[in-house]
């Protein structure tokens, strides 16, 4: 080894052991967490899943804000819906010594080792919107009720093919979609939703013509929008030959704006061939303008600014050794134990209340929709 090389190395073994002293000193021996304290001078992690979809720049940038208000500082990150990434930036964030961590994860049950990490740092963890799954180390949920998502969809299409009380002069033609397999929401939003159509199916005045009903038949992997239009197109050409679609379930808007695409091309959108009832959800603005064009028929508004404040309500609480508020202390069962949540209300919302709901509440400008 030459002398350089050797105080080279001497550096690293110096510097790590500096590292891994501080690490002790923040990580829990002597009591040690009660250096985690709220407010200025903390960081929060926020490990959000992806900037394709407008409302998780929303939910990042209103989390930003709101922490700062507190005096807090942030290091918000997008996984690009690729797990090994999400993984490794909540990794940086521990090594960088965060003081909180805001999750919303890509893949549920990727997180158990990284969570571990953070757990052995004293770093407590805010499950964000989606359930975090398999491990003990979530200490929070901040999300919506979920299964009312699935509820207001199916009830929407219930109501506007007029079907309560053995209405409506089907049967009528139904196709159903969830969302991604390893994103805990998407079997409450079909359980919602499937409880609500099944009497319906039952009586045969809803028919799947394709017979996919099962779960895992109608996923589509990280919500992605192309994938439902490929499925859309397939279930055109093999199940309706000669009868026409009449109602799409849809958990979630980008994977609408994919089916409304296979309509299309189908020959869907004239006056002879109506768009079916399209559900969604997250009120984006390009599937508000589709409904306010009349082709994608209804979606579910939840307000992520509330749900933002809630969690960082949440994360300033754990910080500062409050208990958060909570409203839910049964629901959200993650394998490893019930994780205490606060659930907010989703709302349904279509051509007739988007003013009121979306505009007048300043969650969508009017501008935008033009
Ligand atoms: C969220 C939905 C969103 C979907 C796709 C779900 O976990 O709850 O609001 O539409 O992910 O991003």
């Amino acid at each position: 080894m030459t002398m350089r090389t050797s105080r080279a190395a001497l550096t690293v073994v110096v510097a790590s052991l500096a590292l891994s002293l501080t690490a002790c000193g923040q990580s829990g021996e002597g009591g040690s967490k009660k250096e985690r304290t709220g407010g200025e001078g903390s960081t929060v992690g926020i490990a959000m899943p992806t900037k394709s979809s407008e409302r998780w720049i929303a939910d990042g940038r209103n989390m930003v804000a709101e922490f700062e208000k507190l005096g807090y500082k942030t290091d918000l990150q997008y996984g690009e819906d690729d797990v090994d990434q999400q993984v490794s930036q909540i990794e940086n964030m521990i090594t960088k010594g965060v003081d909180v961590l805001v999750v919303a994860s890509i893949d549920g049950r990727a997180l158990g080792d990284v969570l571990g990490q953070a757990a052995d740092q004293g770093i407590k963890v805010i499950s964000y919107d989606r359930l975090i799954l398999g491990t003990p180390n979530v200490d929070y949920y901040a999300s919506f009720d979920n299964e009312k998502v699935g509820v207001l969809q199916a009830t929407y299409i219930i109501d506007k093919l007029g079907l309560k009380d053995g209405g409506g002069e089907g049967p009528f033609n139904i196709e159903l979609f969830a969302g991604s397999p390893d994103d805990n929401n998407t079997r409450y939003f079909f359980q919602g939703a499937w409880k609500t159509l099944k009497p319906y199916i039952d009586k045969k005045q809803l028919v799947v013509r394709s017979g996919q009903r099962q779960l895992d038949q109608i996923t589509t992997l990280r919500w992605d929008g192309g994938t439902a239009q490929r499925r859309m197109d397939d279930l055109l050409t093999k199940s309706y030959g000669s009868e026409d679609v009449d109602a799409v379930l849809s958990p979630y808007d980008g994977i609408s704006i994919g089916i409304l695409s296979a309509l299309k091309s189908d020959g869907y959108g004239t006056s002879a061939k109506p768009y079916p009832v399209v559900t969604g959800q997250d009120a984006e603005v390009a599937s508000v303008k589709s409904i306010v064009a009349g082709r994608q028929t209804q979606t579910v508004y939840k307000d992520t600014r509330a749900l933002a404040k809630q969690a960082v309500q949440m994360a300033d609480a754990v910080l500062n050794d409050k208990k958060p508020e909570v409203n839910d202390d049964t629901t959200y069962d993650n394998e490893k134990k019930v994780v205490p949540a606060f659930l907010l209300d989703p709302v349904s919302v279509d051509k007739a209340n988007y003013q009121s709901v979306l505009v007048d509440s300043g969650y969508i400008k009017a501008s935008d929709l033009k």
